[in-house]
Order: structure tokens, then sequence, then C-alpha cells
């Protein structure tokens, strides 16, 4: 009745790792992208130490083994919090920053889901889904059915979409959509040396600026809420970049993409589909950060799926007390920090900062990393 027991779509961090570990599981999987890899996405891949350890979880891959394969470009443990130009905070911790380019580390991910014996479809879009025979259509006009399908598709998810009528509310979605501009400098064109990750604040309202390191380029970043920025978007990126220094660049290419920021799902399953990563709105909502998300509910799905497939378990049930369990509590609490931060604390600008994350020391970066919860910022007892 089914051509797979688990149909992917999209092949991001999130829907490669669900489709490891399904894979992994002996199931029949197909994954489906309608781009060809190595493809560009536009990210800033930095990743924390929570991803880190899911890494080394999931692919049994180390920091070591990471850089060996070229995978990961750039560390550095020294992290500085400015309010625009003024210093808030500079200050080194144990566990570095990485940073990745996803070309190289979304196509790494890929080849270790070929490798796990998923079916993989490359450059052939999903172009429409009916939800409740779980059958989709691709460019070329295929059909395929199966039992479970993972919308992985990213944040337009035309998965997504067909939950329409069920547990997708809309007006939040769009309430807390931000959108992320990038631009990519060779450091040879940047008047000084960056060897850190730079936080900025005070260039965009509900958000920040980056300007992260790479072995051979500097990112500089901006991500920011679009119903307060909306027209304002490109004048406070020119903003930054006169603050580095390139506003005589004529040749530079501000690229954007829009970011889901706070309007996740709390129960993203039909049925027996379900949703992943961006397609869910699986980002941190007060630093955007997306990556270990998409992979973390890439995790929890598949075995959400293998327990509903080998214990004939509720899919939704147990998918759901997942999600509820590991994930979502840091969201919600997140997002009535980023209330308190960039609603309020942002507008006095430089002085309640720097005294707020002066007596906060490591706190912050420990969240981040994942060592401390977003609740009251309580410890870990085992970082998941
Ligand atoms: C500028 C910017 C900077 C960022 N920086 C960071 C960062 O430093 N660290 C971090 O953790 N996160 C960062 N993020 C967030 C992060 O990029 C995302 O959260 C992450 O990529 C989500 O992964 P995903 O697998 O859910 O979706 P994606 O990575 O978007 O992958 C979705 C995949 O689905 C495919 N697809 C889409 N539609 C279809 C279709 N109809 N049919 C078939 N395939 C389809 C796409 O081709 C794509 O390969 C950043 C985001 C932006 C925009």
């Amino acid at each position: 009745m089914y051509d797979y027991d688990v149909i992917i779509v999209g092949a991001g961090p999130a829907g490669t790792t669900a489709g490891y570990i399904l894979g992994s599981y002996g199931l029949k999987v197909l994954v489906v992208d309608r781009s060809r890899f190595p493809r560009k996405k536009l990210c800033a891949g930095c990743l924390t130490h929570k991803t880190i350890q899911l890494l080394q979880r999931v692919y049994g891959e180390s920091v070591d083994s990471l850089k060996e394969r070229g995978v990961i470009d750039y560390e550095s443990d020294i992290y500085e919090i400015l309010y625009r130009d003024r210093p808030l905070i500079k200050r080194r911790y144990p566990l570095p920053f990485y940073f990745v380019d996803r070309t190289v580390y979304d196509n790494f991910l890929l080849n270790k889901v070929k490798g796990a014996g998923v079916e993989v479809i490359e450059g052939e879009a999903v172009v429409s889904y009916e939800l409740l025979k779980n059958e989709l259509r691709t460019s070329s006009r295929r059909r395929l059915r199966a039992r479970f399908v993972v919308g992985a598709d990213g944040v337009n998810s035309i998965i997504r979409r067909t939950f329409a009528t069920g547990p997708f509310n809309q007006r939040l979605w769009d309430k807390n959509m931000a959108t992320a501009l990038e631009v990519f400098v060779d450091r040879a064109v940047i008047d000084r040396d960056i060897g850190h990750p730079m936080i900025l604040f005070g260039f965009i309202d509900y958000g920040y600026s980056w300007v992260f390191p790479n072995k051979g380029q500097i990112l500089i970043g901006s991500c920011g809420l679009n119903r307060v920025n909306r027209k304002r978007f490109i004048d406070s990126f020119r903003e930054l970049l006169s603050y580095m220094k390139l506003d005589g660049l004529d040749d530079i290419r501000i690229e954007s993409h829009p970011l889901p920021s706070g309007g996740f799902l709390t129960e993203p399953v039909f049925g027996n589909t379900l949703l992943i990563g961006d397609a869910a709105g699986f980002t941190d909502p007060m630093l955007g950060e997306g990556i270990y998300y998409a992979q973390r509910s890439g995790e929890l799905a598949a075995h959400a799926i293998y327990r509903a497939m080998k214990n004939n378990e509720a899919i939704g049930e147990v998918y759901n007390k997942l999600l509820h369990e590991i994930i979502l509590p840091d969201f919600i609490y997140a997002l009535k920090l980023r209330g308190i931060v960039f609603g309020y604390l942002n507008r006095f600008q430089f002085a309640p900062m720097r005294i707020l994350f002066n007596l906060f020391g490591d706190i912050p970066v420990e969240v981040v990393h994942g060592l401390r919860t977003y609740k009251w910022f309580k410890k870990r007892e085992k970082v998941s």
C-alpha cells in the first residue's frame, strides 16, 4: 500500500538527521529535496556545544573528526557583546563556538544519510501534498505514498501549509516572523583582524546583529522581527556595514532569508505527518539558533516514528510529549526573556545592558551552549 515507511521532505539538518536515524533502524526511507547538493543555505553557521554533543551522540563524530573532514571551519572560545560600537562584555569560556559553512555541513549530513541506506532524490521539489492520504506529488510528476511523512522543508514548508485547518495558527506565525540579512566579506577587505564572534545590539529592533569569523571570510548579519522593523531592515543593515567600515564597497551583495522566531507549533503532528526544524518554527525565539533545534527535533521525530512502528504507540502523543519535555520549555521561556531584553532593556540602551551582562557573567553563554535552561537559568543535570 505504501512506497516507503517514511518520506522526508527536505534535506537540511532536520531532514538528514531524522533520515539518518530511521535509515540506521533499517526502515525504508526516502529523502527528497528540491536542490541538488552541495547547495547553498543562507546561515551564519554557528554551532553551540549542544550541537556538538548531538553530532557525537547521533553520528559518533567528535570535534577532531569534524575538523579532519573539513566540516568545522573555525572556532573561538572568546566572544564579545556590544551595544553598537560600545563594548558590553568580552569573555573567554572553555567551550568554544564552532563555525561551519552550510554548503559543506549540509552535504556532509546528506552523505551520512546515503551511507545509512536511505534513498535520496535531489533536484526534485514536492509540489503538493494530500495530508489525509500521506501522498505527495513531485515536480517530475511522481506520486509517492508513505506510512509516515516528515515535513523538514524549511521556513516556507509546503507540508506545513496543509496543516492550515489543524494545529497551525497563521496569525501567530506571521506575528513572529523575522528576516535575517547577511553578507560574506573576504578577510582582506576588512581593516581589522576579527578572531572571535561579536554580537551587537542596537542596530535592529527585536533582534541583534553579528560579526562571525571564518577562516577566509567574515560573516556580517542582522536579524529582527518583521512587524517592528518593516522598511528599516536595509537602512539599519547599512548602518551596521558602515560601523564595519564597509559602506564604500559597491559590489557587496546583501542576501536575506526569513527566519521563524517565536511562532513555533506546539503540536506539529497531524495524523501520520510530522513537522521538524524550521518547518515547525523550531528556532530559539531569543537568538534565532536553528541548526541544533532542527537536528534535535529530527532526532525526536525519528524516535517517535520508530516507537509507533515497533510498539504501535500513537505517533502524535509520543512526538508531542518528547517536544514538550525537551525542546518547548526552552522556547517558552526564551520568548518571555525576549520581551524583557528587546522590549524593555534595549530601549534603555547601553547602561542597563552593561550592568545586566556583567551581573550574569557566564550564565548567558551557558544557556546558549545548553548547560542551563532558559527557565530561571537552572543548571541542567544532563545536557540533552
Ligand atoms: C541569515 C541566517 C543566519 C543563521 N545563522 C544561524 C546560526 O549561526 N546558527 C544556527 O544554529 N542557526 C542559524 N540560522 C537558522 C538555521 O539556518 C535554520 O534554523 C536551519 O537551517 C533549519 O534547518 P531545517 O533543516 O529545518 O531547514 P533548511 O536548512 O531550510 O532545509 C530545508 C530543506 O528543504 C528543502 N525544500 C524546501 N522546500 C522543498 C520542497 N517543496 N520540496 C523538496 N525540498 C524542499 C530545501 O531545499 C532545503 O534543503 C540562521 C538563519 C539565517 C536565515
